[in-house]
């Protein structure tokens, strides 16, 4: 199977951790492993004197955990909409009944950074709400404008990186970024259940609301002092993000990103070949998010019943295919013409 989707396919050694037995979690062994792991995800994010909350949760559960926790404590929000992830800020803002303005953002356009400015002098909010990718687009936005924009004004700057996090340049201090979120099964690519809030040192200065139970700040910054998660972890998920961080330390940073680039390139010449749209005005390296001419309504289930996996996109005829996974130029070449023959029949 070729999966070009979240997670993309995984290396073996990776895999085969998840075969194993699963060990006792309340032991000084597996908390010195989330120690190690907090302290490699604040380089790999570049967050110093930070905290990174471990949760056993989708990508969404992060989410939620920031909004009930810190938004929800912090004023008027104002979200960035751009597609069905900037959506999902604005929905968990509704749900916890956070004041919030919203900037409309068109499918796979960039920000329109003069009156983003100017809504923000009229807005006045507390608390930022982003993409630094619009997964359901390919569109990256840019956080070093946001960043600059955010911290004339005192604003919180809150980014949702869960796709961008390992795939596009992210500097969490550089940025001015003071909460990100990411989680298990998009640039780390092992498989989903693990979702994680980075606090820069500026937010743990801060007030927590204590409207989420599983989500709370407090308690699970309490039990992280001793390396611990105060419910379940997903044990298994913490022993392959372990062993994933420690290849990411050894590569470095800057060559991951370099090496997911390389991917993204490659496909995008390979669409630009047979005529393929890349609709974003600046796409991440994360997916590639093309149109197809013909036979759209067939593309995605004729793959699957070849082995190949690539993401449906919600717009008609618009598909994504991540660059996350281990893909080789050969693979991808494969794709492309496997794509292509369905589409001319
Ligand atoms: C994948 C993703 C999420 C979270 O989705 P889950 O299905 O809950 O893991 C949130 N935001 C972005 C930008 C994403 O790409």
């Amino acid at each position: 199977m070729k999966s070009y989707v979240f997670p993309g396919n995984i290396e073996e050694e990776i895999l085969q951790i998840g075969a194993q037995q699963i060990p006792y979690m309340r032991t000084a062994q597996f908390s010195a492993l989330v120690k190690a792991s907090e302290r490699m995800f604040l380089e790999l994010i570049h967050c110093t004197r930070g905290r990174v909350l471990f949760y056993t949760a989708s990508g969404t559960g992060a989410m939620d955990a920031v909004v009930s926790n810190f938004v929800a404590t912090h004023g008027k929000a104002f979200v960035i909409a751009g597609g069905s992830f900037g959506r999902r800020w604005q929905e968990l803002c509704t749900y916890y009944g956070c004041e919030k303005d919203v900037f409309e953002v068109p499918f796979a356009c960039d920000i329109d950074y003069a009156a983003l400015e100017v809504a923000l002098d009229e807005s006045r909010p507390t608390v930022f709400l982003c993409q630094q990718h619009e997964t359901s687009t390919g569109q990256l936005f840019d956080l070093e404008k946001i960043g600059r924009l955010c911290r004339a004004r005192n604003i919180f700057l809150v980014v949702d990186a869960i796709s961008s996090f390992l795939s596009d340049p992210l500097d969490m201090d550089a940025m001015g970024i003071d909460l990100c979120i990411t989680s298990s099964q998009k640039g780390l690519n092992i498989p989903p259940g693990l979702s994680f809030v980075v606090l820069s040192e500026r937010v743990l200065a801060e007030p927590f609301a204590h409207r989420s139970y599983y989500f709370d700040f407090e308690e699970n910054l309490k039990n992280l002092e001793r390396g611990q998660t105060p419910y379940s972890p997903a044990t298994t998920l913490f022993l392959q993000l372990h062993a994933r961080l420690e290849m990411l330390v050894a590569k470095g940073v800057d060559q991951v990103i370099r090496d997911v680039r390389e991917k993204a390139i490659y496909f995008r010449n390979l669409c630009a070949k047979h005529q393929w749209e890349v609709p974003a005005e600046v796409p991440s390296n994360c997916i590639t998010g093309f149109f197809v001419h013909r036979n759209a309504e067939i593309l995605f289930t004729e793959l699957m019943k070849q082995g190949l996996y690539i993401m449906p996109g919600g717009t008609p005829h618009y598909f994504r295919v991540s660059h996350l996974g281990v893909q080789s130029p050969a693979d991808l070449d494969e794709l492309a013409a496997r794509i292509q023959e369905i589409e001319q029949r």
